[in-house]
């Protein structure tokens, strides 16, 4: 943190940061992004909405399962340099509405590669502009997305998103299922669509369907006994 000094008064001043806001999915996290810009966009303020390209859901829509949705400034492909797409984004809302960008928010933000999250770090440190991403933590192996892993990494702030999994528990994964029935192999991406589903389930509901098999059948106990105690953790 900088410190600068104004006259005899010495204070930190605040700066912007990066932020990841995680769920598992059906966690309200794209309703909670579109909050967000909506809450700048009543102060007056402008920001951008970026999201990666590998999710075909609405291209370039950010869509909400309350139905609202609103069209992203950028999308961003799998090699394309962030920093340099913001810098450009940032220049043209400035000669357009005379303001600065207040904030970026990106949905989908585990699809985002390593160098596209430490462009988000430098936007926030080095630009001084907040950045919001939201994602999804683990795949439907409970593994991390890379780009779930690097801002768990880098990010300055962690929040989650919580949502409820079928028991009432709160949900930490997002299991997968092929024409209704639970799988636990394949490839790490596979957006919901016709015959692809997910359900957002707790540990124990997790296990019980995956019979004790996480992160590739690695470590699977030979046995798995669910308990009934309630997950304190969940608030
Ligand atoms: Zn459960």
């Amino acid at each position: 943190m900088s410190i600068l000094r104004t006259g005899t008064v010495r204070y930190a001043r605040l700066m912007a940061k990066l932020y990841f806001r995680y769920g598992a999915m059906n966690s309200g996290k794209s309703t909670a992004l579109l909050q967000a810009a909506y809450n700048y966009a009543e102060r007056g303020q402008q920001v951008l909405i970026a999201k990666p390209r590998i999710d075909t859901k609405g291209e370039a829509l950010i869509v909400s399962r309350l139905g609202v949705e609103r069209a992203v400034n950028f999308v961003i492909g799998p090699n394309d340099d962030v920093r340099t797409m913001f810098d450009a984004y940032r220049s043209q809302t400035k000669a357009t509405t005379g303001q600065d960008v207040a904030c970026l928010l990106l949905d989908e933000a585990q699809f985002l590669s390593v160098d596209q999250v430490d462009d988000l770090l430098r936007i926030a440190i080095l630009e001084d502009v907040p950045v919001l991403a939201y994602g999804i933590r683990t795949d439907f192996q409970t593994i991390a997305f890379p780009g779930s892993r690097r801002l768990l990494e880098v990010a300055h702030a962690l929040e989650e998103l919580k949502t409820i999994c079928r028991c009432g528990r709160k949900a930490m994964f997002n299991a997968r299922l092929v024409n209704g029935q639970f799988i636990f192999d394949g490839a790490q991406v596979a957006i919901d669509g016709e015959n692809v589903t997910y359900e957002s389930l707790c540990g124990t509901c997790y296990l019980r369907e995956s019979n004790g098999m996480l992160a590739h059948g690695f470590n699977a106990p030979s046995a798995f006994l669910p308990t009934l105690a309630p997950d304190a953790d969940f608030s």
